[in-house]
């Protein structure tokens, strides 16, 4: 057992608005240089809907992440010999169009134009090249559905969809989306990593933040195709890649990521969780419908005795276990089973994790009049958007999860309703909530996380201490296209 401590974050998407505050305040810190303009580190996503960069899910085209072979997964990209035969040409990059070709507006034309019978306009000009541009893209060029179902129809899970419920998805009255906001994953095993030929990303041991080393990097761009959720991002003006950063230099002085700190909807929670990582391998290397399950067995209980013990052993501060006890991710994910990584079929063990949006049919068009339905909150079967879809986007197809994770979240509403309003069939509803393998004590907890948590329950992280930072060494093995966790170095003992 190698007991690591990892910063990760949850976001609740019912409660995400789309409002895109988190995408600007992370813009506005940290890419707002030259080479940087078309990035967003944050960015939000309307699904269905095809993303930012266009179709970032569709691995047949990108080949990012790991692919499940005999023993170890392998980078789907190549392996090392591959990457140094085709190091001066990687034909799986995104391109500019595929991000967008980033614009401004010439502000001063507002001023300067001469006076006539038309309203002076401020012309579009591109970033990149300083000449005036027509716009055709943006990085949320589909936001809302972008006005039609043109973007939904082209996105990669609706593969998963028989014709029947790809044509109810798109039914006016059930027509649906919801809002996906997504930053890098600090991944148990990125694909980033394996894929740098330089060796110049890696993954600081004491709070599992995922960095590219400046001085490192060599523009390879290898990265950018290893990652299958497209988060590193290559900077034109330094010839260096950059992603996010997890704000780890605001979380050393006790301040919360950007992205969490301005989020409108509260829809974040930060906190830690221990995991051990010598079994990372083992369970990157399972079945798909076996990921969400292995990954949860990664992560270990901050209340066992042995897991504590294990993990001073292992040079894991008091401090940091406590905050592991308290973290708010470690109820969603393990103790709730609420929320679920995205896209763990990509294997790199992704440690954010979604609570999936409940869509339940609320109303129904009868005669053309609108009209509440007797069952208020419906049931998980009435979802306008099918278990199929979500389970593509969160646990790797297994539409069980999803189904579980609907139920409950019904019993929560349904039990607060059935507290403070009382039109429901009692019987009824408290079967559906006892089918959701739940009980009123931790309805409550439940409801009280998602509903009324204070700034302290959403946000729980240790101080973070320099002076004890587990600093990453690299392994041959990570460099051969290989999953591994050889690039975890075990802290001195003794602290
Ligand atoms: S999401 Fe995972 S693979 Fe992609 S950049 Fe982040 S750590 Fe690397
Ligand atoms: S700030 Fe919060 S609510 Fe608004 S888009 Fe971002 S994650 Fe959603």
């Amino acid at each position: 057992m190698n007991i690591r401590a990892q910063v990760s974050m949850v976001f609740d998407l019912d409660k995400c608005i789309g409002c895109h505050t988190c995408s600007i305040a992370c813009k506005n810190l940290w890419t707002s240089r030259r080479g940087t303009e078309y990035m967003w580190w944050n960015n939000v996503e309307t699904k269905p809907g095809t993303g930012y960069p266009t179709l970032w899910e569709d691995q047949e085209k990108y080949k990012g992440g790991w692919v499940k072979g005999k023993g170890r997964p392998k980078l789907y990209l190549q392996g090392k010999t591959e990457t140094l035969a085709n190091i001066f040409f990687n034909p799986r990059l995104p391109k500019l169009d595929d991000y967008y070709e980033p614009w401004t507006y010439r502000y001063e034309d507002l001023f300067s134009a001469t006076e006539g019978d038309d309203l002076p306009v401020a012309v579009p000009v591109s970033e990149v090249t300083g000449k005036r541009m027509d716009i055709e893209g943006g990085p949320n060029w589909d936001d809302d559905l972008g006005g039609s179902s043109i973007y939904a129809a082209s996105d990669p899970n609706n593969k998963t969809l028989s014709e029947e419920e790809r044509r109810q998805i798109f039914e006016l009255q059930r027509m649906v989306f919801f809002y996906l906001p997504r930053i890098c994953n600090h991944c148990l095993n990125p694909g980033c990593i394996g894929a740098c030929p330089a060796g110049a990303i890696y993954k600081r041991g004491e709070d599992g933040i995922v960095l590219v080393s400046q001085d490192k990097c060599r523009a390879w761009r290898m990265c950018i195709s290893g990652c299958p959720y497209k988060k590193v991002y290559y900077n034109w003006a330094t010839g260096k890649s950059e992603k996010c950063i997890l704000c780890y230099p605001r979380q050393e002085t006790g301040q919360a990521p950007a992205c969490f700190h301005s989020c409108v909807g509260r829809i974040r929670y930060l906190g830690l969780l221990l995991y051990d990582a010598d079994r990372i391998s083992e369970i990157a290397a399972l079945p798909d419908k076996e990921l969400v399950r292995g990954q949860r067995n990664l992560i270990l209980d901050p209340f066992d005795k042995e897991v504590i013990r294990r993990a001073k052993e292992d040079g894991i501060h008091d401090q940091t276990i406590k905050a592991a006890q308290n973290s708010p991710v470690y109820k969603y994910v393990i103790k709730w089973k609420l929320a679920l990584p995205l896209h763990s079929e990509f294997r790199t063990l992704p440690m954010l994790f979604y609570v999936p949006s409940l869509l339940p049919v609320m109303a129904t068009v009868k005669n053309g009049l609108y009209e509440l339905k007797n069952e208020f909150f419906g049931s998980h079967e009435s979802s306008r958007v099918s278990s199929r879809y979500l389970a593509s986007l969160f646990s790797a197809g297994d539409e069980e999860e999803i189904i579980s994770v609907n139920k409950k979240l019904l019993a929560v509403r349904l039990c607060k309703r059935l507290q403070t309003v009382g039109d429901l069939d009692k019987k009824k509803s408290e079967r559906m909530i006892a089918e959701a393998g739940t009980n009123p004590e931790e309805i409550e907890e439940i409801y009280r996380m998602i509903s009324l948590p204070t700034f302290e329950d959403r946000f729980v992280i240790p101080p973070f201490m320099r002076e004890m930072t587990i600093e990453s060494v690299e392994d041959p093995s990570v460099h051969k296209g290989e999953a591994g966790v050889g690039y975890l170095r075990k802290p001195k003992r003794g602290w």
